[in-house]
C-alpha cells in the first residue's frame, strides 16, 4: 500500500505519528504550521510530541486494536521511533498508508538485518559477524580481530548495549553485557571523523539531501554537528551517492539518515541507518529553507519537496539532562548570543544522558558557528 503512489494528503488532514519523542515534536510543529492535524500514539503521556499534537493517544504498541483505531482516524501514518514492533506497523497499514513502509522498519530496527541488507546490496559496511553463543563470539573475534565492538542485535541506540573488546580477556564480560543473546561483532574502526547524510525520498523517487555533516559523539551519544562537514567535495558526493542508493534499495518514502565513518584513506563505511529525521539534521530547522521535518511531512503526504538549501553555516550542540543536575541551566545567559537558537523538548524529567534539547548557532563560517554554540552551552552551566 505504502510503496505505490497514492492520493496526495492535503493540509487540513490528520497525520498519525507512531512514537512521541522530540522527533515527533519537531515533525508536529512543521505539520501544524502547514495546517495539518497531528495525532501521536505511544505508551506515554504528556510527551514531547503529545504536547504539540492535536491528539495524544496513550496505549501500548502491542494494543493492535488501539493502533487500528488510531490509523483509521488519520490519512497517513509515519514514525518518529524506529523500534515500533513490526506487528504495530502492519496493524496500522490495514487501515491507512504507512510511510516509510513497515519493511523499512523491520530491516533497520535490527543491526544484523540492516548490515546483511547493506552488504548484500554491495554497500560499504563495517566488517561484522553474527554471534549467538560464546563459542561464536570466540570465532568471530578470531575472524575480525581486536579491537572490536560487540553490539546487541536489536533495540540499540545512542551507544547503548555496546561493549568494547580490547583483549581476549574482555570477551566474557561483553557476552554477559549483551545479555548472552543474539549480537553483532563489529571491527573497531579507527576513523578520521564521523559523517552523516540526511535525505528525503518521495514515492516518485525524487530525492533531496542536506549534504555531508560532521558529527562528534561523546559516550556513544551525538554531542555536536557541524554543517557542512569539513570534508573534500568528492567525499561528500560519495556519501550522498551511497545514501541515495540505500534509500532506493530500501524503497524509503520519507526521511532517512546514513551515519558513516570516514577513514584516513578517504573511504567511507556505513555505521548505521535511521529511517526518520535524525539528530544530526536538527540544524536544518533553523539553517535551511526547508527542514528535515517538513521534508518528512511532504514525502509522506505526496507533496513536492521544499528546497533543502542551507542558508548559513551552522553548528548544533545537544543538551543532555546532565546540564540540569545542579538545577535549572542559565537559559538567559545562553540566549544572550543572538545567533543561537534554543530548542527544548518539553521533557519533564532531566535524567543524565537524556536528550532534553539542543542549540543551533548560525554564523558566517562553521568555525564561528561551532565557537558560538559551544559558548552558549557553556553559559548554561553558569549559575545565576
Ligand atoms: P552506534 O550507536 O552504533 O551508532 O554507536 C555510537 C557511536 O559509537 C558511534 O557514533 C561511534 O562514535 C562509536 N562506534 C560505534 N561502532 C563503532 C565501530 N565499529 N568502530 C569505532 N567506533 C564505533
Amino acid at each position: 500500500m505504502s510503496r505505490s503512489p497514492g492520493q496526495v494528503v492535503l493540509p487540513g488532514s490528520a497525520i498519525g505519528v507512531l512514537g512521541s519523542g522530540q522527533l515527533g515534536r519537531m515533525f508536529a510543529i512543521a505539520a501544524r504550521r502547514m495546517g495539518y492535524r497531528v495525532h501521536t500514539f505511544s505508551p506515554d503521556s504528556d510527551t514531547p510530541t503529545g504536547q504539540v499534537a492535536d491528539l495524544e493517544i496513550i496505549a501500548p504498541y502491542s494494543d493492535l486494536d488501539a493502533v487500528r483505531r488510531f490509523a483509521r482516524n488519520v490519512s497517513v501514518v509515519t514514525f518518529e521511533f524506529e523500534n515500533v514492533p513490526a506487528a504495530t506497523a502492519s496493524a496500522a497499514a490495514e487501515c491507512c498508508p504507512v510511510r516509510p513502509a513497515g519493511e523499512v522498519l523491520h530491516t533497520t530496527q535490527h543491526r544484523l538485518r540492516e548490515k546483511t541488507f547493506l552488504s548484500r546490496a554491495g554497500l560499504p559496511v563495517t566488517p561484522f559477524r553474527h554471534v549467538t553463543s560464546f563459542a561464536e563470539l570466540e570465532s568471530a573475534v578470531a575472524a575480525i580481530g581486536l579491537p572490536a565492538i560487540l553490539k546487541t542485535a536489536d533495540f540499540g541506540y545512542d551507544g547503548k548495549g555496546q561493549f568494547r573488546l580490547a583483549t581476549r580477556n574482555d570477551l566474557a564480560a561483553a557476552w554477559k553485557g549483551v545479555g548472552e543473546r543474539e549480537a553483532v561483532l563489529e571491527a573497531f574502526i579507527r576513523f578520521e571523523l564521523e559523517l552523516s547524510v540526511v535525505a528525503a525520498r518521495s514515492w516518485k523517487g525524487d530525492f533531496v539531501h542536506y549534504g555531508a555533516v560532521e558529527n562528534q559523539h561523546v559516550d556513544g551519544i551525538l554531542d555536536v554537528t557541524v554543517a557542512p562537514g569539513h570534508v573534500r567535495p568528492q567525499v561528500a558526493d560519495k556519501a550522498v551517492e551511497i545514501t541515495r542508493a540505500v534509500m532506493e534499495k530500501l524503497g524509503v518514502v520519507g526521511v532517512l539518515c546514513v551515519e558513516f565513518f570516514l577513514k584516513a584513506d578517504g573511504s567511507l563505511l556505513i555505521n548505521e541507518l535511521a529511517p526518520r529525521p535524525h539528530n544530526s539534521g536538527h540544524f536544518s530547522f533553523d539553517a535551511c529553507v526547508t527542514s528535515q521535518f517538513e521534508q518528512q511531512l511532504r514525502a509522506v503526504c505526496g507533496l513536492p519537496f521544499g528546497d533543502p538549501r542551507q542558508m548559513s553555516p551552522a553548528a548544533m550542540a545537544n543538551l543532555l539532562g546532565d546540564l540540569w543536575t545542579d538545577g535549572e541551566p542559565a537559559l538567559t545567559a545562553a540566549l544572550a548570543l543572538p545567533n543561537v537558537k534554543l530548542h527544548l523538548y518539553g521533557k519533564l524529567e532531566p535524567r543524565p544522558g537524556r536528550k532534553m534539547g539542543h542549540l543551533t548557532a548560525l554564523a558566517p563560517t562553521t568555525e564561528l558557528a561551532l565557537r558560538d554554540v559551544l559558548e552558549a552551552r557553556r553559559r548554561l552551566t553558569l549559575r545565576r
